[in-house]
């Protein structure tokens, strides 16, 4: 199905300049576009443009939110959306001092299989369209007000670098002035580590701040628990960090999340410090959230601090990530099978 979110503006001023309108209804249909208006409520467009629009297939809903639950510990709202062929898909704004950062799904499921995320659980069912990703931002907004979303992490469901295309087609809309307009500081995308498409990513000029879920020092210990581990090593992903970091000079994070017993020890501190020295990378730590179905377990608070004393003491750059939301079913992934089993779409 396509959706007028998928658009990019050069797209749709050659939709509206093919079917005979004049130009300035580009950024009339744009600006109705970016804040989720339906065509019934587009009204300075003429039906005529509306119908061109219908009959090459533009659908002006891809998206809607169909449950919100709200965190009583910290404010982070988790929010299920239903797509238009009944696949449903999740989403959390989480709240800080400086703004709300909307974390964004660009897959349903994840062919990744990463050992302690449910978002792989069931495998890959789809990949989202451009606008597929886009509209979650702009139905958050169209619910909590214009500008709701301040940032947005490509951190949900999905591996953004699998679903390139739309990913990248993504970036450009999100960012576009006369759109949502959301600075390219304020986009982060988190991948587990797909070496060729970081490194292609950014020699098509494309910089969001480059978030890789790292997780283990050693190859040993990455492909217990991740199985991209098998086709890209530890020194593949933090060389394309490098070349990402040598070309968009934006400091790459590494995403760490400890689970008892497998990644946690002060060798694993020290390789850690080892494979990563030598170039401006920050590691964010956080624990990791269980997930029911997996059986691996966090690493406990006190651990985790002292895991955090050692890479302080190897003079890494780290901060200790807070799990949000953890009374709402915060981790990837978790809510929508809960959801799912428990009888699907109402
Ligand atoms: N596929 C991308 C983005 C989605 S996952 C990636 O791998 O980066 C977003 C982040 O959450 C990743 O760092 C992922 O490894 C982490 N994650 C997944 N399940 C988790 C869990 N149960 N506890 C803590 N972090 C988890």
């Amino acid at each position: 199905m396509k959706f007028l979110q998928d658009l990019t503006y050069n797209e749709l001023e050659k939709i509206t300049l093919d079917c005979g309108m004049p130009k300035y209804r580009v950024g009339q249909l744009f600006s109705w576009i970016t804040r989720g208006v339906k065509y019934g409520e587009m009204s300075n467009i003429p039906q005529s443009m509306k119908d061109a629009l219908i009959n090459i297939g533009y659908n002006d809903e891809p998206i809607r939110i169909i449950k919100t639950l709200e965190s009583k510990l910290d404010g982070t709202v988790k929010f299920l959306y239903a797509l238009q062929d009944g696949n449903v898909i999740e989403g959390v704004l989480m709240k800080y001092k400086y703004g709300n950062t909307l974390c964004v799904s660009t897959q349903v499921g994840c062919r990744m299989n990463c050992a302690f995320c449910a978002s792989g659980l069931d495998g890959l069912v789809r990949n989202l369209t451009a606008g597929e990703i886009l509209g979650q931002i702009i139905a958050v907004n169209a619910k909590y007000g214009e500008k709701t979303v301040g940032n947005v992490v490509l951190m949900g469901s999905g591996e953004p670098l699998d679903n390139y295309d739309n990913t990248v087609k993504f970036l450009t809309n999100v960012s576009d002035p006369k759109g949502l307009n959301i600075s390219k500081r304020g986009v982060s995308l988190s991948t587990c580590g797909l070496c060729d498409k970081m490194r292609r990513l950014c020699d098509e000029g494309f910089t969001p701040t480059l978030t890789i879920s790292l997780h283990a020092p050693n190859d040993e210990i990455r492909k217990k628990i991740m199985p991209i581990a098998n086709r890209y090593t530890v020194n593949e992903v933090v060389d394309a960090a490098r070349y990402y970091f040598n070309i968009t000079k934006r400091r790459v994070i590494f995403e760490y999340s400890l689970i008892s017993g497998v990644n946690d020890t002060e060798e694993c501190a020290y390789e850690l410090a080892r494979l990563i020295k030598g170039f401006p990378c920050h590691v964010n730590l956080i624990a990791l959230n269980s997930v029911k179905e997996r059986a691996l377990n966090g690493t406990s608070k006190a651990h985790v601090e002292k895991f955090k004393a050692w890479l302080e003491g190897l003079k890494v750059s780290v901060t200790l990530r807070r799990s949000m939301g953890a009374d709402i079913d915060g981790a990837c992934g978790q809510l929508r099978r809960k959801f799912i089993k428990g009888g699907g779409v109402q």
